[in-house]
């Protein structure tokens, strides 16, 4: 059975496309993200979909502005919360341009 919470579908996507890459994040590393949307899926409500709906579901819900504009907020406010208090330290002349060491955790990606 396949389970999908499209609200962290939709925060991925955003985050991805609005704030990630862009100079807005604090270290752009594979940690500091998910401790972002970890951050911002706390704040936003789950709706779990199961797999053939889900895709569907998923493209409705994101064409709707007021869902894109709730999500950007609460990871806006995430980016920020984790930015000023990342769970590692970040060399400040290094800062976006290298992961820090305490970032390669060899996280391995995949679905
Ligand atoms: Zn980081």
């Amino acid at each position: 059975m396949s389970l999908y919470n499209v609200t962290e579908m939709l925060a991925r996507m955003v985050f991805d496309q609005a704030l990630a890459g862009h100079g807005k994040l604090a270290c752009e590393c594979p940690r500091c993200r998910d401790d972002i949307l970890a951050y911002a899926l706390n704040r936003l409500p789950s709706r779990y979909v199961t797999s053939d709906l889900g895709q569907a579901y998923v493209k409705a819900q994101y064409l709707d502005s007021q869902m894109q504009l709730d999500l950007l907020r609460e990871l806006t406010i995430a980016a920020l919360a984790v930015g000023a208090n990342p769970h590692h330290e970040i060399p400040r002349e290094t800062r976006t341009e290298a992961l820090p060491e305490a970032c390669r955790t060899g996280e391995a990606g995949g679905s």
